[in-house]
């Protein structure tokens, strides 16, 4: 383990725990407490823990009734105390390229206050189902090509409003091992999580962790650790901390090669260089050719798109494990970017990959819903009344 360097933070709007808690997203360690609260016995906890865990985790429950495995009298104290409720699905769009994006309502500061709201996208592949997942409600950190860096209110989300986008996705895709006899083994639609939708996770560090703890859980939802990908805008002193702690893959938004040009795209680079970002990379633990880390950069028309953009970021790279996405970038209402020319960005592509990286150009996908990088921002305002009405009728009926 490296030294634990304290973890940076921002200040941001509180949560308030509903009167009755959902159990989705504790720990083994903080459901046993919970069951301590309700009386179940030391030598009976770990037992119980485990099969509510199953239950939840592999079988998908809503309900304690359906915990069959579970004593009637314990299925009883626990509704009168717990949920195992997700956060509220208040519209579903689904992209013509099969793309689906939920926008979740999460509860506010105050009684009374505005619900937060929350995107989580799925984006289907022949070999793989990647689940978007956000981290905040909006981002504190403003970068000038991103829409959800303009949204006012900013909140960290819990782990169980983390674990709870898993878990309704799972839902709604039907991708839970229902009672029925579906083998273990076989293949999930959620099969890898990328920690790329709202907000900047390693703002919100703990509980992400704790998050993709209950998710890489060997007996739970089971996503190796290889499968998840934390992306940051580079929170430096959290990055060590990231591969310790959790061991899943690294994403870095890098998007420009000098900091002059970075301290405008991503102002947080005044606060940590390229060069500063780029050493904690090479120390990222468990870094090595098999497990590389991901440089992500936007492809922005005239801004960071030149040849020799490309040749500074092969030179930048060199003895850094790396992969490199090159994403088109996606507009959104307001933005004053374009996207780089199609010949500008196979160029480009052509230096990078001829220095020896993979260097794929993400597709955008789920553009049509604004689903794509970049455009999440909660705004149910984008529909008009009548869809989300439609929308809603239809998170409820299912
Ligand atoms: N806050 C984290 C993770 C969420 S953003 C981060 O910044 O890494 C996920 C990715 O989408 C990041 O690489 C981000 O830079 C990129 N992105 C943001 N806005 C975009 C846009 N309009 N078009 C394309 N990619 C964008
Ligand atoms: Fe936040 Fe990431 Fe958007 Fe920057 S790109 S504003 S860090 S979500």
């Amino acid at each position: 383990m490296t030294a634990v360097a304290p973890l940076e933070k921002t200040p941001l709007e509180r949560y308030v725990a509903p009167a009755k808690p959902s159990l989705v997203g504790l720990s083994r360690v903080g459901l046993s407490e919970k069951l301590a609260l309700i009386g179940v016995s030391e030598g009976a906890r770990k037992m119980r823990a485990q099969q509510i865990w199953h239950w939840l985790y592999v079988r998908g429950a809503k309900q304690f009734d359906e915990m069959t495995s579970v004593s009637k009298e314990l299925r009883g104290a626990l509704d009168a105390h717990f949920t195992l409720e997700r956060p509220e699905v208040v519209a579903e769009q689904i992209s013509v390229d099969g793309t689906r994006k939920w926008l979740l309502q999460l509860p506010g500061e105050h009684e009374g206050e505005r619900p937060h709201q929350v995107e989580c996208v799925y984006i289907p592949e022949t070999d793989r189902g990647t689940l978007c997942v956000s981290s905040q409600v909006g981002c504190t950190l403003n970068c000038s090509f991103c829409h959800t860096g303009t949204q006012r209110l900013v909140r960290n989300l819990t782990p169980g409003e983390i674990v709870g986008q898993i878990m309704i996705a799972r839902d709604r895709l039907d991708d839970f091992i229902a009672a029925k006899d579906v083998p273990s083994d076989s293949p999930r639609l959620v099969s890898n999580i990328v920690m790329m939708g709202m907000g900047e996770p390693l703002y919100n560090f703990e509980a992400v962790r704790d998050a993709l703890h209950v998710a890489s859980d060997g007996e739970g939802i089971s996503l190796s650790r290889r499968r998840i990908t934390l992306s940051t805008s580079g929170v430096v002193p959290n990055i060590a901390r990231t591969g310790d702690e959790i061991g899943c893959m690294l994403a870095v938004s890098l998007h420009a090669v000098r900091d002059d040009l970075r301290n405008t795209l991503v102002p947080l680079n005044r606060k940590y260089p390229i060069k500063e970002l780029l050493e904690a990379c090479r120390n990222y633990p468990g870094v090595s050719n098999a497990r590389r880390i991901t440089f992500e950069y936007v492809m922005l028309k005239g801004v960071n798109d030149s040849l020799s953009d490309a040749k500074e970021l092969v030179r930048l790279l060199k003895g850094v494990p790396a992969k490199i996405n090159l994403i088109p970038f996606n507009p959104w209402p307001g933005s004053t970017y374009e996207c780089s020319d199609w010949e500008q960005i196979e160029k480009f592509s052509e230096i990078v990959f001829n220095a020896g990286y993979a260097s794929p150009v993400r597709t955008p996908r789920g553009r049509d819903i604004l689903a794509a990088c970049g455009q999440l921002k909660s705004e149910t305002e984008k529909l008009s009344a009548r869809e989300r009405l439609a929308l809603r009728a239809m998170a409820m009926t299912d």
